[in-house]
């Protein structure tokens, strides 16, 4: 039914991979391109099935993307490079007629802004091409905006507190690593932190606001609020909520490494002048620390990821936590890589099957909140990562 063309090779591009290679009623011809041609080829190998076909391209250019994707003819595209690729592939998508999803909003190389303006601004020449463009379709931003939608489908008539709470109890035995892109995720975690509240963003200092929260299955752990680009669309789309907050746990460890990275100015984004090359300090940390990829062989414990929410239904207050946990060592066996990966690798197989399968396609740019959730919440419990339900407990915040 459905051909479709993957670019990246990382850890989230290996597990969609891989699932998206299991489900062969939905996708029916599949390709993996990237930078470097080797690291695909080295996906297919694990998967075992030579039919998959593997390119080379630099998706930083649009002419490349042009030409590849008029050799393959995909339908739609899976992008799982960088954030900083989107804009390009989404061109090339423009320009060949075919369908985009990604997992993370387009960010610009030489500023952190964690935010959708770009991406939206395709919103009429994708509806004008008849295209369909999916954003954010990973864990968090993805599950944790279809929870949302689910919940305000089934369970509220308006929601009034969202709060997501993001939880690695996970333990990979290095002293620091970043469980994806280390560039993304350190400057993810540096910026300042936002929440919304009653029509506006409150800005924190990085992680200055923090509290332990009791996740299932794992106990208490020390969360911190920061700012989370999926935050922007879900106030958009569900205008009675009040306050919208995202926490994520830190370690003791991992904080500390952090604050030294950043007060010795390994952190920042601007290029320095190294000997006479201009190199940029995070790119450069991130050669030297663990690739995330390999971090999950040794991975222990669970990742618990979900949605807790307060506002009413029929008249009375209710509150409502939804979740999945994730465990590394079972994400590894399937798909050889750790949680953080199959949490997000699988959500974007699911959200390209919604596509082929019909559910989600309409032209446009759109947030995955703003499809029907009802068919992505049933392949979740399908694909490895069903959700729990609690109705009316302690939401702690
Ligand atoms: P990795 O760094 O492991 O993989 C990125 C891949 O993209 C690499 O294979 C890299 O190639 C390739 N790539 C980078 N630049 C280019 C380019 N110009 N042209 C072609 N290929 C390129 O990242 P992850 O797999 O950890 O993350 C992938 C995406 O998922 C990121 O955008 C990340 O932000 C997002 N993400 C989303 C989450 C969510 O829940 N929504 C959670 C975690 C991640 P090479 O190997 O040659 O460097």
């Amino acid at each position: 039914m459905g051909k479709v063309l993957i670019i990246g090779a990382g850890g989230v591009a290996t597990v969609a991979a891989v699932k998206i290679a299991k489900n062969t009623d939905v996708f029916t011809e599949i390709m993996i391109a990237s930078r470097t041609k080797a690291k695909c080829d080295k996906i297919v190998e694990y998967i075992g099935n030579p039919d998959i076909k593997t390119a080379q391209v630099d998706a930083d250019d649009v002419e490349q993307l042009k030409v590849l994707f008029n050799d393959y003819k995909p339908e739609l595209v899976v992008n799982l490079a960088l954030p900083y690729q989107d804009l390009t592939i989404m061109d090339a998508c423009l320009a060949c007629g075919v369908n985009y999803l990604d997992t993370a909003n387009y960010e610009p190389k030489d500023e952190a802004h964690f935010e959708y303006s770009w991406q939206w601004a395709y919103k009429k020449r994708f509806e004008d091409a008849g295209l369909t463009a999916i954003l954010g379709c990973g864990f968090d931003p993805g599950v944790s905006g279809i929870f949302t939608a689910y919940a305000a489908k089934h369970h509220f008539d308006e929601i009034h507190y969202l709060d997501i709470v993001d939880c690695n109890a996970g333990n990979h035995h290095k002293a620091f690593a970043t469980n994806f892109n280390p560039e993304i995720n350190i400057r993810e975690i540096t910026q300042k932190g936002r929440y919304y509240k009653d029509g506006e963003w409150v800005q924190t200092e990085a992680l200055e606001i923090h509290k332990p929260l009791t996740y299932p299955n794992i106990g208490p752990r020390e969360s911190y609020l920061m700012y989370h680009e999926e935050l922007e669309s879900l106030t958009k789309n569900f205008p009675t909520i009040r306050q919208a907050r995202f926490w994520m746990t830190f370690g003791e460890e991992y904080l500390t490494h952090l604050r030294v990275i950043q007060n010795i100015g390994m952190a920042r984004i601007d290029e320095v002048d190294y000997n006479g090359q201009k190199i940029v300090p995070l790119q450069f940390l991130k050669a030297v620390l663990p690739n995330p990829q390999d971090l999950g062989e040794n991975y222990e414990g669970e990742t618990s990821i979900g949605c807790r929410i307060r506002g009413i239904k029929d008249g009375k207050e209710r509150t409502y936590y939804v979740y999945n946990n994730c465990s590394h060592q079972e994400a590894y066996k399937e798909t050889g890589m750790q949680g953080v990966s199959y949490t997000t690798g699988v959500p974007a197989m699911i959200g390209a099957m919604m596509f082929f399968k019909g559910l989600w396609r309409k032209p446009g740019v759109w947030n995955v909140e703003e499809f029907d959730p009802d068919p992505f919440m049933e392949q979740l419990n399908c694909q490895g990562l069903p959700w729990h339900e609690v109705f009316d407990g302690d939401l702690e915040l």
